[in-house]
């Protein structure tokens, strides 16, 4: 891939980068010319060299990247026909266009509940039906993604499965936008690449979330890397939206984060919210109470405004 770097950027600048990308195990050539230096980076299709426009991803007619704010909300999990009908229509009141809603549950522990599976993906399409909402789920398995994709309006690449390339391959063949997650230790590169491997399998509607990365702080459950929000939308072309729950890991934390990620310029949120987050099977204590998401959209909409963005 092609870096260019901003005319006369210092030599010692140069070197750094250079020594950086060393470092990755990667041969940067350099190609000076009279004002600009261009280093080779190893994504291509992900660049914004390659496409200068933030690109524009349509989640059913909904556009992301087009400069606008999307909140994307819902449970974590499906859990019951009328826990996914109630959530929908609470989040339809609201003004949310694309709910999320997982039947394929990753989780840390065998014994915690592991998801509804196709009954989930069912009732989602069903919910889908009822209220005209998105919807958005979480793909685990390569034999998945095709099946999956015939349910939802878009697919998520969690953070466990970023750097699941036979599941990126497939995800590359097939025909619904995808929300790829950063990985929980992965670089800013190594995510790149990631998506990398979408678009070079045939995927152009790639959105990258960032959820919050493993750092040596326990205070919060991840550490959201804000920075590399910016960081990411200055290297690609592609949407970036935020995850501010599986940062945060208590709902208490959701509305500051979020309130962080309008004003960094992201191009939206990926947030859960439950009806009822006490009965929730999974990720209760990060999900929002409904009145709280109500409070966080207020709360958002004169941020993406400072920022130039419309709220959707
Ligand atoms: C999720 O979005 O429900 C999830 C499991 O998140 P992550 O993959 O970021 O942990
Ligand atoms: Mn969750």
């Amino acid at each position: 891939m092609i870096m260019v770097l901003k005319p006369n950027t210092a030599k010692n600048e140069i070197k750094n980068l250079s020594d950086r990308i060393r470092e990755k195990g990667l041969k940067p050539v350099e190609f000076e010319g009279a004002e600009r230096t261009v280093i080779q980076k190893p994504f291509k299709l992900a660049s914004r060299e390659h496409h200068q426009d933030t690109t524009i991803v349509k989640i059913g007619e909904v556009p992301v990247g087009n400069g606008d704010f999307v909140v994307i909300a819902g449970p974590c999990s499906i859990e019951s026909e009328e826990q996914i009908m109630e959530s929908a229509e609470m989040l339809k009141s609201l003004g949310i266009k694309i709910m999320r809603a997982s039947a394929f549950k990753p989780r840390t522990s065998p014994y915690d509940f592991q998801g509804m599976g196709i009954e989930g993906l069912k009732l989602l399409k069903k919910a889908r039906e009822k209220t005209g909402l998105l919807v958005e789920t979480e793909v685990m398995d390569v034999r998945d993604a095709a099946i999956a994709a015939e349910y939802v309006d878009v697919l998520r690449v969690g953070a466990r499965n970023m750097q699941n390339y036979d599941l990126l391959k497939e995800l590359g063949k097939v025909n619904k936008p995808v929300i790829l997650k950063r990985g929980i230790s992965a670089t800013i590169n190594e995510f790149i690449m990631a998506a990398e491997y979408l678009l070079f399998h045939g995927n152009r509607n790639v959105i990258l979330c960032e959820r919050g990365i493993r750092t040596f702080e326990t205070a919060y459950r991840n550490t959201l890397d804000i920075g590399g929000v910016a960081v990411l939308k200055g290297l690609t072309h592609l949407p970036v939206i935020v995850d501010p729950s599986h940062a945060a890991g208590n709902r208490d934390l959701v509305l500051p984060l979020s309130r962080a990620a309008a004003a960094v310029g992201a191009d939206g949120l990926l947030v859960e919210c439950h009806p009822n987050p006490e009965k929730a099977l999974s990720d209760g204590a990060q999900s929002l109470y409904p009145m709280q998401l109500s409070k966080l959209l207020k709360e958002i909409k004169p941020i993406c405004r400072a920022v130039g963005k419309g709220l959707r």
